[in-house]
């Protein structure tokens, strides 16, 4: 490999570029190799993709030899996973296990909810049948769920150049349960939804969401409820607000769910394409004591943040014109493309064309359960700023 990719796995990160390869590897997708810079020192051990641009993902800077190793190193890393969990989850029985390179298990995602958890296999390497046999077997003698799903990403396995495959139960027979996050409580349904299901990245900011909303509240993008039902226990009325008709009658039947907690005298949930209603609504002089705005990544590539940043913008211009004074934004972008300064200077932006001042009460990342590893940017997406607007 090249010199620069050696520097970059020496100062901690995990990849290797197919471009920084020296020359053409043959070998078997998925396949353990040892890895070397090009003097041929030993920089350790990765899991190779035939397909993927990144060709190498380190899982040891030492040497790995041979699959029994492959594997107890597979099982150690998941019990260390939980154990990390069990330290820093609160109030919840709904988190990501397994957070791929940030676990050093790069390519693999499980999330638990409740007595039910979700695979996700995003690499060659991860997607081998031996390998799964292994991740399940560990997490059993770590949480015994009800059930083990896998949920597939066809887009991914297509990049991967895996076969197509449905996903479903790996093990036990569950694969629908009720979760509960800071006691709010959730359907879940295998195979249903975005991700693995929920946003569990976002578990920690909606308790803080809520310690802030009050008075009539707007959740833009709200999903299956995630912020809209945490702000329904301290505001009087919450508009939820999103395009996916399922993911509304989801997030009705999670209101049902938690009437009994609810303080707000209307939840209301309405169909709708985002940008149009908020035009619409700042046209027509509504106003809100409370705005969330959490839309889909719209950066996914470097190429696009000139324009995602012109959708991120209007939408924050639009809620702060309907912010009475004092009121409280929360937005969020999950676009790890778009750094957290550029967003800062977006919502700056846009407070500056709307006239408003606003003031940073938290500056807020993605969950503990969703850990940055310092030496491997990719890891750090989610941005959640908390302002107090006048
Ligand atoms: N806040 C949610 C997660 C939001 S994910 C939670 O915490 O659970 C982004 C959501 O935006 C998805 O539910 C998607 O259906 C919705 N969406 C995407 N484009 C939209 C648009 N133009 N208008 C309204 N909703 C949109």
């Amino acid at each position: 490999m090249r010199a620069r990719a050696a520097a970059r796995l020496r100062a901690g990160h995990l990849w290797v570029y197919r471009s920084d390869l020296a020359s053409t590897p043959s070998l078997p997708p998925g396949a353990l190799v040892s890895v070397r810079d090009p003097r041929g020192n030993s920089l350790g051990t990765a899991l190779y993709s035939s397909a993927s641009q990144i060709a190498l993902r380190l899982i040891s800077t030492g040497p790995v030899t041979g699959k029994e190793a492959f594997h107890q190193l597979i099982r150690e890393r998941i019990h260390a996973a939980a154990e990390y969990r069990r330290r820093v989850v609160e109030a919840s029985d709904a988190y990501r296990v397994v957070f791929s390179e940030a676990d050093a298990l790069p390519g693999l995602i499980v999330d638990r909810y409740n007595d039910v958890l979700c695979l996700q296999a995003l690499t060659q390497a991860m997607d081998q049948a031996e390998v799964k046999q292994t991740v399940v077997a560990a997490l059993q003698e770590e949480f015994a769920p009800a059930g083990v799903v896998e949920r597939v990403e066809p887009r991914i396995r297509k990049l991967e150049q895996l076969p197509e495959s449905k996903g479903g139960l790996l093990a036990g027979e569950k694969d629908a349960t009720i979760f509960t996050m800071n006691g709010v409580r959730f359907h879940y349904r295998a195979g249903e939804g975005q991700k693995t299901g929920a946003f569990l990245d976002q578990r920690e900011n909606y308790a803080a969401a809520a310690r802030y909303a009050r008075g009539q509240a707007l959740d833009v993008f709200c999903y299956q409820g995630g912020f809209a039902l945490h702000l329904a226990r301290v505001c009087q009325s919450v508009t939820g607000v999103d395009s996916s008709r399922p993911a509304l009658e989801m997030a009705e039947r999670n209101e049902e769910l938690n009437r009994a907690s609810s303080s707000a005298q209307e939840i209301e949930w309405i169909e709708a394409n985002a940008f149009d209603l908020l035009k619409d609504y700042a046209a027509a002089g509504r106003q809100y004591d409370t705005v969330i705005l959490d839309p889909p990544a719209f950066a996914k590539s470097k190429t696009t943040v000139e324009t995602a940043v012109r959708g991120y913008k209007e939408l924050n211009l639009r809620a702060l014109k309907m912010l009475r004074p004092g009121g409280i934004l929360v937005t969020c972008s999950c676009s790890y493309h778009l750094s957290e300064s550029d967003f800062l200077e977006m919502v700056a932006a846009a407070a500056g064309d709307a006239h408003r001042t606003a003031r940073i009460l938290e500056k807020r990342g993605q969950a503990k359960d969703h850990p940055v590893l310092l030496t491997v940017p990719e890891t750090s997406y989610l941005k959640c700023v908390i302002t107090v607007v006048s």
